[in-house]
């Protein structure tokens, strides 16, 4: 009896040419960074195998990526040594340079490279600042090894449409490039709601799991990951008892409860609060007292459930990852990214 997250492939194709339609002009940048959003790069081949490029943070991920696909793929956080640059390049990565020491070691290659260089409009995370970015490119256009594959640059707040920063980032992006390179700029976010963001390549990444970056979903995307676990036992408690650690919760009438085979040791969150919907038979009832590490307690007064029926955490038409988040002041994107090794993972149509 053991949790069980289904990785929906049908899903994930349909999420994918979703981004296609939005943007039919522009390559598609695949993230599946952080083992494909946690939902398993073994189990995400709808996504490997129909994108331009796909995209990782760190070296690591690139060379169990590359086991799987030929395709190019962009190293978003670059290479910080001779042994990694070599490494990167055997890959076949694109490999984005961000920082000034990245731009020496680049300088000096002795293979032929591409690289995509980022630029920061404004988020002041990874980019770099204009002065750099002229310097970089004056360097890299003298060295006939090193092919600028892309200029890209990352929104700081892409969720929020009417932020005026978007507009600032992308003009400050316009001025800075030009069309005698590529660009790319597009998030998820973007991708649904800027048009002017499109570029040459979109970056997508939590919409082809399923999930709006708007916490609501307008694109009609479909959910990948259902997670579901099963009912270990069920109990009447009476008017005046307690449920869970720390007694937190208390029943004001007889209350027929569920306790699950799920906690935050499989990667439910702990600060989900009383209320908190699961999805048991159809029917959403709300989870009381506190998340423990291998158990949850949910009210199933009047609705029909036996042990062993499975209830589902997020991921059905009744239940989004989003809503589970809102309850627990986080976003889908750490929940989905937080499942445990004990979570059983496996693929379905
Ligand atoms: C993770 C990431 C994205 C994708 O963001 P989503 O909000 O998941 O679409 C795009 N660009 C960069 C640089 C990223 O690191």
């Amino acid at each position: 009896m053991q949790a069980v997250a289904s990785i929906s492939q049908s899903a994930l194709t349909h999420n994918l040419s979703t981004v296609k339609q939005f943007c039919a002009k522009a390559k598609v940048v695949s993230m599946v960074k952080a083992d494909a959003y946690g939902h398993r790069v073994e189990l995400v081949d709808p996504i490997i195998n129909e994108s331009d490029l796909l995209a990782v943070s760190e070296l690591s991920e690139a060379q169990k990526l590359r086991k799987k696909s030929n395709k190019p793929i962009l190293l978003l956080s670059g290479v910080y040594s001779q042994e990694e640059l070599q490494n990167a390049i055997e890959l076949n990565c694109h490999i984005v340079v961000h920082e000034q020491e990245q731009i020496e070691l680049i300088a000096n290659v002795n293979k032929a490279v591409n690289v995509w260089i980022k630029i920061d409009t404004g988020m002041h995370r990874l980019g770099l600042l204009a002065d750099e970015y002229h310097e970089c490119i004056k360097i890299f256009k003298n060295n006939s090894l090193i092919n600028i594959e892309c200029v890209m640059s990352h929104f700081a707040c892409a969720d929020e449409v009417n932020n005026p920063m978007n507009t600032t980032q992308l003009n400050e992006f316009n001025q800075l490039t030009d069309g005698n390179v590529k660009r790319s700029m597009a998030n998820s976010a973007a991708i649904l709601s800027n048009k002017n963001s499109l570029f040459d390549f979109v970056r997508p990444g939590i919409m082809l799991y399923g999930i709006s970056a708007f916490g609501e979903d307008d694109a009609n995307l479909k959910p990948v990951m259902q997670l579901s676990s099963p009912i270990l036992s069920i109990k009447t408690i009476q008017v005046g008892e307690s449920v869970g650690y720390g007694a937190t919760w208390t029943a004001d009438k007889k209350t027929t409860i569920a306790i699950i085979g799920i906690g935050y040791g499989d990667g439910y969150p702990r600060h989900a609060k009383n209320g908190t919907p699961v999805c048991i038979n159809d029917v959403l009832c709300p989870l009381i007292g506190r998340v423990s590490m291998d158990l949850i307690c949910t009210d199933i007064s009047g609705i029909t459930a036996k042990v062993g029926d499975i209830a589902i955490l997020w991921g059905n038409e009744k239940l989004s990852v989003e809503t589970v988040a809102t309850w627990s002041d986080t976003i889908g994107y750490e929940l989905v990214t937080g499942l445990s090794s004990r979570v059983i993972f496996n693929k379905v149509l």
